[in-house]
């Protein structure tokens, strides 16, 4: 068996995107588990910028097969656009995308109650959202009236469906200014989806079970990060489904046992979007600072994330949760851009994450001596073994494995694939 869960270790943004396209290079095949368009991943390949939101970053790569999960919502328009640009870059061939029968579809209404919700919201009630969706497609799967993409095969189910969610959405879409549900130009837009999703749809379950058996190697990818699951993040601060390495059994379809490994992903030092706790939020000039060293902007909405140092508490708490076996620390070199570095080794008053909630944690700083060298980020970007990195940067990953308990696996000090040092294999 070689199986390798990759998931975020913070409130996401992680870099996981470079970091799954370096470990899909040896892939045969990546999934996606959870989450929708909601997740924005920055590839560059080559001096090239791809932006992904639905497929797996393993897309980059020919052969290698891109799988989205039942735990997905998938908009389809957003599917479809996504698959149109990388074909136009000679990447992703329809034999390549599997897309699970079981996965439910984001509709246009989504994304509008998302929107109008949050605009409505006030300022002290408004949870954040990428506006695409995803959290309404969710809240109709619980209500067990979502329309999933095997609905879309099937006119008689899928009007079925929209019947029941025009029934349920019928008084906030009047409270909110929004036309009734439009069932028959729904039906007929679903239809097309169906058609033109038909060659690609698949048990994906069935799939990567089978592909694990053959002994292929396979990728899951998270989407967001721990600390946004539904049941173990900062609630109600968090995405609508599970983003912990768990997620993986249940959005796909296969047992726990068949899972070897997981690798947890995390900046160098902290951001968030959206609202909720955030220990080592930094305020004012430092904040700016990091955010422009580290081009903190959403991949999805390009808003500016907030920005702090890293949270050992939060990201121990994070590397169990999710039973983390390797830690990928990306963004090191962004650090080396500021004058002094700070880290969180604990709370004040011995708060602890998931027994306290992060909103009362106060953290407890440690400065760190010497790090703004720019001969820091020449040893950095030349660096092609563990023993070759700054004293200052091998003195940081210890700390990190001493606190966490999880060794680093592997270093990214730049954008590029080239800018990765690995310390362990993935596979
Ligand atoms: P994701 O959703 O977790 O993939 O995170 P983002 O899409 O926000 O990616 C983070 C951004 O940082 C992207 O623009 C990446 O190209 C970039 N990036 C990833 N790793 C590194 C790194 O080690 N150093 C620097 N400077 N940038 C990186």
């Amino acid at each position: 068996m070689s199986t390798l869960v990759v998931v975020g270790a913070q409130w996401g943004d992680e870099g996981k995107g470079k970091v799954v396209d370096v470990l899909a290079e040896r892939a045969d095949l990546v999934a996606r588990f959870a989450g929708g368009n909601n997740a924005g991943h920055t590839l560059v390949v080559e001096g090239k910028q791809i932006i992904t939101h639905l497929v797996p970053s393993g897309c980059t790569y020919p052969g290698t097969q891109c799988v989205l999960g039942a735990g997905m919502v998938i908009d389809p328009e957003v599917l479809e656009q996504e698959v149109a640009s990388l074909r136009a870059m000679d990447l992703l061939r329809n034999d390549e995308l599997r897309v699970s029968l079981d996965a439910h579809v984001v509709f246009p209404y989504h994304r509008q109650l998302d929107g109008l919700r949050e605009d409505r919201a006030g300022d002290g009630r408004k949870i954040g959202t990428t506006r695409r969706g995803v959290g309404p497609a969710y809240e109709a799967k619980a209500a067990r009236r979502g329309v999933r993409v095997r609905d879309l095969l099937d006119e008689q189910a899928l009007r079925e469906r929209l019947l029941k969610n025009k029934d349920a959405l019928e008084p906030e879409l009047e409270r909110l200014g929004l036309a009734t549900l439009d069932v028959d130009a729904l039906v007929e837009r679903g239809r097309g989806w169906g058609e033109r999703l038909r060659p690609v749809v698949c048990d994906a379950g069935a799939l990567c079970h089978d592909a694990i058996t053959a002994g292929k190697r396979v990728l899951f990818e998270g989407a967001q990060g721990a600390l946004l699951d539904v049941d173990h993040g900062t609630y109600p601060y968090v995405t609508s489904s599970n983003s912990v390495a768990g997620g993986v059994c249940t959005g796909i379809g296969i047992g726990p046992t068949a899972i070897d490994r997981v690798w947890g992903i995390t900046k160098a030092y902290t951001t968030r979007v959206g609202r909720g706790p955030f220990p080592t939020r930094m305020t004012g000039a430092d904040g700016d600072r990091l955010r422009e060293a580290g081009a903190e902007f959403g991949a999805t909405t390009g808003r500016p994330r907030d920005c702090g140092w890293l949270d050992l508490p939060a990201l121990a708490h994070s590397a169990r949760l999710s039973g983390m076996t390797g830690l990928c620390v990306t963004k090191i070199d962004v650090l080396a851009e500021l004058p002094t570095v700070q880290i969180c080794e604990s709370y004040e008053d011995g708060v602890v994450p998931g027994v306290d909630s992060l909103e009362v944690a106060v953290p407890r700083l440690r400065t760190l001596e010497g790090w703004g060298d720019p001969s820091v980020v020449d040893g950095l970007r030349s660096a092609t073994s563990r023993a070759d990195l700054p004293g200052v940067v091998r003195a940081y990953l210890d700390l990190i494995e001493d606190q966490v308990g999880v060794s680093v696996a592997l270093v990214s000090v730049g954008p590029d694939r080239s800018q990765t040092l690995r310390l362990a294999d993935p596979f």
